[in-house]
């Protein structure tokens, strides 16, 4: 048997380093076994799934140096392996699995689901769908089909007992079925959810090991019940743990950057940053702190992954990335690095456009542009608000244009303008008192080059990082981010 393992990536919003971190272990246990590893999209949500996301992924993954043996851009013998492309086969198995009687048509609305959950509430029990769809006769189902009614496929799943089954980190695990919902297998727009699509998925591409987020360790016995229902041999599951925040609450970029690409921007080295999440519940035998991921892969033992949460903790990625740098590059080396990271023509190239103007002599450059090439600049936080506005202004201003622009696709001046404009008309300030704080968040100083031009050279992570930055010195009491959701909802719904 060869061994076949994936890393099935929703492409919605900035790659993130919990994805890397799982295609990572994914990667070693493949590579290790001297099998295949394989890069599947997992994108059924039409409306968050975007190419730019999946892109995104790809480069992350490469830069990362974990290449895949098969995958949307470079194709394979079990593809296509991009989910929006296998429309017809997962309607070939969902139609399999209601004429075996093993999943049902729902013609509930949105709002008789509703009610039915407040009913249940009212009652005092846990909202749960109700199996209604499962007491419709042969005749009603005809009708309503003919009649051109919309639906969802349901999976059937037991009412009592429990589903146990050995997850290859944690051993025996048991689930009771109650706590199992009769999940949508179809949409009502013909489109899979992630549980039909992945089961057909893993098992028409020949995994043989899949070993994903703890999150859905609830999910298995669905997963698995649909297997047996499929008539399939399951594949061995594993359950990785979630990487946490030095807090230990789950990593969420409110905390830590997430983004891989924040990393590449802020100059760390892909050795490093895998070096580090390959510590992330797993160590060498020597407890060696530094290694690459050849030296992984040749001590890798799966078995070995410890399931508490492993701590992703920035400043201990910046000590080791240090390690990296004055360990294993050379002098030579490090210039080359250099080079590729941002002193290359292009880069400077695009910095020049907005220096030269300023320029008398050649020492101006680094005055002038230091903020382009640097990671998060110093500044003196009072700076935010020496302009025009306060911090009450500065709060909601600051913390909406993060949002906003985290929900942009693409990045260059008219975008990142844009959305400036129709904020600060939105939050009644002029665009000039508007750009102010941000002036500062982004170049640390009160004058520079200009802002705008600024954020689209650096990116969007580094961008929005040092926003998040600049909010931190602000800061953020609980009560205040709840009424900035709101208004942050508000505004939302008027543009
Ligand atoms: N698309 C899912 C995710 O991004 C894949 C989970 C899995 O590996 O099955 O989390």
């Amino acid at each position: 048997m060869t061994v076949r393992t994936r890393v099935a990536p929703s492409p919605t919003g900035d790659p993130h380093v919990g994805t890397a971190y799982i295609a990572l272990f994914n990667y070693c246990f493949a590579k290790q076994h001297g099998g295949e590893f394989i890069l599947r999209i997992e994108d059924t949500d039409q409306a968050r799934s975007s190419r730019e996301s999946e892109q995104a992924i790809y480069d992350s993954l490469k830069w990362l140096g974990l290449n895949w043996d098969e995958g949307p851009d470079c194709g394979g013998d079990r593809g296509p392996y991009r989910q929006s492309e296998r429309s017809e086969i997962y309607q070939q198995y969902a139609k399999q699995l209601i004429d075996e009687g093993k999943a049902f048509y729902c013609f509930a609305t949105a709002e008789e689901l509703e009610e039915m959950r407040k009913a249940q509430m009212a009652e005092g029990l846990q909202p749960k769908y109700d199996g209604r769809g499962l007491k419709l006769t042969a005749e009603e189902i005809a009708a309503n089909l003919a009649e051109g009614k919309p639906y969802v496929i349901r999976m059937k799943v037991p009412e009592s007992g429990s589903f146990k089954f050995t997850d290859y980190l944690r051993g025996e695990v048991e689930i009771p079925w109650e706590q199992v919902d009769m999940q949508v297998l179809m949409k009502a727009d013909g489109l899979p959810t992630y549980f039909l699509a992945n089961v057909v998925d893993d098992h028409l591409m020949g995994i043989t090991h899949v070993f994903r987020g703890e999150e859905w360790l609830n999910s298995a016995p669905k997963l698995l019940k649909l297997y047996e229902d499929l008539g399939w041999e399951a594949p061995e599951l594993g359950h990785m743990p979630l990487l946490r925040n030095p807090d230990k609450s789950k990593l969420s970029k409110r905390k830590n950057p997430t983004s891989v690409n924040y990393y590449r921007k802020m100059g760390f080295m892909p050795e490093a940053l895998l070096n580090y999440l390959g510590r992330m519940g797993w160590s060498m035998p020597d407890e060696r702190e530094k290694f690459s991921l050849d030296e992984m892969i040749a001590n890798f033992d799966m078995k070995r992954v410890s399931l508490g949460g492993p701590v992703f903790d920035v400043e201990k990625l910046k000590w080791l990335n240090g390690l990296w740098i004055r360990e294993e590059l050379s002098d030579e080396q490090l210039v080359e690095r250099l080079v590729e990271w941002a002193y290359n023509k292009e880069t400077l190239l695009s910095i020049l456009e907005q220096a030269k103007p300023r320029m008398e002599t050649f020492s101006d450059l680094a005055p002038l542009a230091g903020h382009f090439v640097s990671g998060l600049p110093e500044y003196d936080p009072e700076l935010l608000t020496t302009g025009k506005l306060d911090v009450e202004q500065v709060r909601p201003l600051l913390q909406m244009f993060i949002w906003q622009l985290e929900e942009q696709r693409s990045w260059d001046k008219d975008t990142v303008f844009g959305v400036a404009k129709q904020l600060s008309g939105h939050l009644e300030l002029k665009i000039r008192d508007f750009l102010e704080p941000i002036f500062v968040a982004i170049t640390g100083k009160t004058s520079s080059t200009s802002v705008v031009d600024a954020m689209v050279v650096l990116g969007s992570d580094l961008t929005r990082a040092r926003l998040r930055v600049a909010l931190g010195h602000i800061g953020v009491s609980k009560k205040q981010a709840k009424s900035l959701d709101k208004a942050y909802k508000a505004y939302k719904a008027s543009i």
